[in-house]
């Protein structure tokens, strides 16, 4: 079972007059003025269908980067066959080729495909440079390298024997077609669900985000350069209404790797409830949603640290992380020093179009998103318990435009305290010093959700309280850290309550979840 060692995927500056800067300039250029044409990518091949859509940069919407063909029925049904067919021999090809191509591709993303699925990533996503290569480079890369090392501890996870009587754990993959629905905000996320499924030899049915496809493209070519079979990863576009329903009417679904909104993954739950008695096996449902990610800081907290914690957490890529900071609880003691640096923070920051790489905000995904957040920060704008302390602007006339907002409350359970919004916009409760314990009830008490959260302490019986108190508000907790960021191989990911089904990415509890072991005993 021995394995390259995986190693994170070292970050590259981007600093001015470094090659990769040069690089991805260039080629965010060069793709920015081509247009391509996406079609379906079934049993490997290229399928038109002449129902398309356009693609466009969110920081840029009149622009046209090319076009997106979406399936017929007739196509999912294809893609579902030509899984089942491709499984026959990859389920049963020996884990090593399975392995050596994965471990391809993530050497194809860190050489050279790293500019392309970049630009990808800014063109299609409005990331910033900084924010691409921690994802669709780094992240991406170590997800491939660290699901092989996680595949042989699985495999080499055996039990007892005794003389005369030999048991082994045969880790099959499940019986059927594993279907992989990805969101916008994470190209390593988009890559990783459906290759971490089909390294442990299962074969897929993919759909990617619309607002993704243009990257997606570039995962699609490299999987292929890299040696995933043909059929092993079938990609398909359009109605996603159809595309589920059909998938789920398969007596062979076997399973559904999926990152998207709470609303999405519970109506895909309930369809799969109502399918059960149709399928041969009980299928797997993993899935990661949304969040309503906290910072709590304790009066003993260090200002400035707490201040760079909201700033970072809330803002990084627009706020359109699942674990992004979006609500927060600091104490009257340290509120003028916080609400001081975030508002320095945020008049730093300069938004605009990710290719100059000044630019630390870019655009937010597409219009509804922006609508939504306008919405609510009008609303904050108007309201007589809410008051908007910086940002609280907005402009989509060439792009999708939101400054980052911070709101302060004097309601905890004000809208924006409570509702997932998915975008620039924090919400600070400020709370009296002696109300500590209280608060941390309600911060318990206030969001459905349990992804990410955050304290800041220097206070150890204080840290030591909260971490407690809050031990079921976030499958990712952090100590004096900002709640975003986690790192393959370092903070396995995944949340709980209405986050998803904290089957924990980046590690060997998210690949146990597509196999289906089969026990042996063999007497002698
Ligand atoms: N893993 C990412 C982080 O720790 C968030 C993933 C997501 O937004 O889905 O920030």
């Amino acid at each position: 079972f021995q394995v390259p060692t995986a190693i994170n995927e070292p970050v590259k500056s981007y600093a001015p007059g470094t090659p990769e800067r040069e690089e991805v300039l260039a080629t965010y250029k060069k793709m920015y003025n081509e247009t391509i044409d996406v079609p379906l990518y079934i049993n490997g091949e290229e399928i038109t269908t002449g129902d398309t859509a356009t693609m466009s940069p969110p920081h840029d919407h009149k622009h046209i980067l090319g076009t997106y063909h979406k399936a017929e029925k007739k196509h999912i049904q294809q893609a579902i066959d030509t899984a089942l067919e491709a499984r026959k021999k990859w389920a049963n090809l020996p884990w090593e080729q399975r392995a050596a191509v994965f471990l391809r591709a993530a050497e194809l993303i860190a050489g050279p495909y790293r500019a392309k699925i970049n630009a990808a990533t800014m063109l299609a996503q409005s990331k910033n440079i900084f924010q691409a290569e921690i994802d669709a480079a780094c992240e991406f890369i170590d997800f491939l390298r660290f699901n092989v090392e996680y595949m042989t501890q699985i495999y080499e996870d055996q039990p007892d024997s005794t003389s005369g009587a030999w048991n082994r754990l045969e880790y099959r993959p499940l019986e059927g077609f594993v279907y992989a629905i990805t969101p916008f905000n994470f190209t390593a996320i988009s890559g990783n669900l459906p290759a971490s499924a089909a390294l442990m030899g299962n074969t897929v049915v993919w759909k990617p985000s619309d607002s993704q496809i243009y990257s997606a493209k570039v995962i699609v070519d490299i999987f292929k350069e890299a040696g995933v079979p043909d059929g092993v990863i079938n990609v398909v576009y359009g109605d996603p209404v159809m595309i589920t329903d059909t998938v789920l009417a398969s007596p062979d679904f076997a399973g559904i790797h999926f990152t998207g909104s709470t609303h999405v993954f519970k109506d895909i739950w309930s369809k799969i409830g109502t399918n059960i008695h149709n399928y041969k096996t009980y299928p797997r449902i993993v899935g990661e949603t949304g969040g309503k990610d906290f910072i709590v800081a304790h009066p003993s907290a260090n200002a400035k640290q707490v201040a760079t914690g909201i700033s970072r957490g809330a803002f990084e890529f627009q706020g359109q992380k699942c674990s992004a900071a979006s609500r927060a609880y600091i104490p009257q003691s340290l509120w003028a020093d916080v609400k001081k640096y975030v508002q320095e923070d945020i008049k730093s920051f300069k938004m605009g179009s990710p290719e100059d790489m000044s630019n630390f905000i870019t655009a937010v995904i597409h219009e509804g998103s922006f609508d939504k957040l306008a919405k609510y920060i009008d609303q904050a704008k108007n309201d007589s318990d809410a008051e908007v302390i910086a940002g609280g602007g907005y402009d989509k006339s060439k792009g999708y435009f939101v400054e980052p907002t911070v709101i302060v409350t004097k309601d905890p359970k004000y809208t924006t305290m409570c509702t997932e919004l998915f975008g620039p916009v924090i919400t600070i409760y400020v709370y009296e010093d002696s109300d500590w314990n209280s608060m941390l009830t309600l911060v318990d008490g206030t969001s459905e959700y349990a992804l990410t959260g955050a304290i800041f302490s220097t206070d150890r019986y204080a840290a030591a309280e909260a971490t407690k108190a809050l031990e079921n508000c976030a499958g990712n907790f952090y100590i004096n850290d900002k709640p975003t960021g986690a790192v393959v191989g370092q903070q396995p990911f995944g949340g709980a309550r209405a986050s998803g089904t904290n089957d924990k990415a980046g590690s060997y509890l998210n690949l146990l979840r597509w196999v289906s072991p089969r026990t042996i005993k063999e007497t002698f």
